[in-house]
């Protein structure tokens, strides 16, 4: 009989990492994409740093307006600036928010993006978008949007705050976990997923204790991207379905929701998931978290050590908006999930969720 191939689309892209990388390597990575009127993008909060980095280079604008999840006036704003002002390369020094703000530029215009991540959200490894309108968020692949160059520079990442640290981390664990069994889940992204994973696992707890450590900062990153090009692969699965519906329709934190749901799926998914599961205890045990009988109980011994929000509540979602969650969240549930979902199924899991229970 025929069985439906696996396919595993890999895109293009130089990655640079190394401490001091975005001080020493931003001027060649431009030449190479032969650009010469850079648009810079940076939040508020990131622009001396971005000026900063960006003081010998050919920037012809910079915008400064990124709200999370780019909404389309911000988008509309990025683009006209860019026009306005002939820029053939935009450079963005930020976390997901700035990134996404740069794609929905490179999505319209075409224009190339070299980013310089500070978060570990991992967007800069994917071909995927965003866009909100009224409250209502959109989402889209095109490889036009996928940064042509990155600049991981651990020492960026060390001015995070240590929840933010925990949080976005853990947004990147999730994309490990995630891909193992979503809809184009396959041989190349199932390795990438548990390397990703035992990185993060080995880095973030190292982080909490000392925040200035530039070889676990190193570490994570590497994390973030080994799990980015994992998510990349391997699409959506359960958890950022619910995540993407939540994030939507409530407006909840990005990273710490992402850090909050997790659990619960994995809780959820593994008892028709068996092969996943094995995979999430061998890689969370070769970084020090072996021997808690389950894979949700490995990832909540991490969870214990870092101090990960457990509240889907604490962030904003109220108990009265459970019943509704849950029926948005069915219709999007990918149908390939290992284990199937009804409506029961996810009203109990954001319930707890919201209540900030064990996962079970
Ligand atoms: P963010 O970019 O919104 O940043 C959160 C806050 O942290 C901001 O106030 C920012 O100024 C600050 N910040 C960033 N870097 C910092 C640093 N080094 N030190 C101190 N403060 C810093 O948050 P995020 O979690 O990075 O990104 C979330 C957004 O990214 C969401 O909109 C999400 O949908 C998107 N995202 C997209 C993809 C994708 O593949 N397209 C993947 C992951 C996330």
């Amino acid at each position: 009989p025929a069985v439906e191939p696996t396919v595993f689309e890999s895109w293009s892209q130089r990655v640079v990492l190394g401490t001091g990388a975005a001080r020493t390597a931003l001027a060649g990575e431009i030449e190479r994409l032969s650009a010469s009127r850079v648009l810079l993008l940076a939040t508020e909060q990131e622009l001396p740093l971005a000026r900063e980095l960006a003081a010998s280079l050919p920037v012809v604008a910079t915008f400064t307006g990124v709200r999370p999840h780019v909404p389309v006036e911000v988008a509309e704003a990025a683009r006209a600036l860019a026009r306005s002002n002939d820029a053939d390369l935009l450079l963005s020094v930020g976390g997901g928010s700035t990134t996404g703000t740069a794609k929905a530029v490179a999505l319209s215009d075409r224009l190339p993006i070299l980013a310089v991540p500070t978060t570990y959200a991992g967007s800069e490894a994917t071909p995927v978008w965003g866009l909100t309108e009224g409250g209502r968020k959109v989402n889209g692949a095109d490889p036009v949007v996928l940064p042509r160059a990155v600049v991981y520079d651990p020492q960026l990442t060390v001015t995070l705050p240590e929840a933010m640290t925990v949080a976005s981390g853990l947004n990147a664990v999730a994309h490990c976990v995630d891909s193992l069994w979503a809809p184009q889940a396959n041989a190349v992204s199932t390795a990438l997923a548990v390397e990703g994973l035992r990185s993060l696992a080995q880095a973030l707890p190292t982080l909490v204790s000392d925040g200035g450590d530039l070889t676990a900062r190193r570490q994570a990153l590497e994390g973030t991207y080994l799990a980015a090009v994992a998510f990349a692969a391997a699409g959506s699965g359960m958890h950022h379905k619910i995540c993407h519906v939540l994030g939507g329709a409530y407006n909840l934190e990005h990273a710490a929701m992402h850090a909050v749901v997790l659990p619960h799926v994995l809780a959820f998914n593994t008892p028709s998931a068996p092969e996943e599961a094995s995979r999430v205890v061998s890689a969370l045990a070769s970084a020090g978290f072996g021997g808690h009988g389950s894979a949700v109980g490995s990832l909540l011994a991490l969870y214990d050590v870092l101090g990960a929000p457990r509240s889907l509540g604490a962030l904003g979602l109220s108990e009265t908006d459970v019943d509704e969650a849950a029926r948005l969240c069915l219709e999007k549930i990918p149908p390939s999930n290992p284990r199937p979902v009804g409506v029961t199924d996810l009203r109990a899991l954001l319930r707890r969720a919201q209540a900030g229970q064990t996962p079970t």
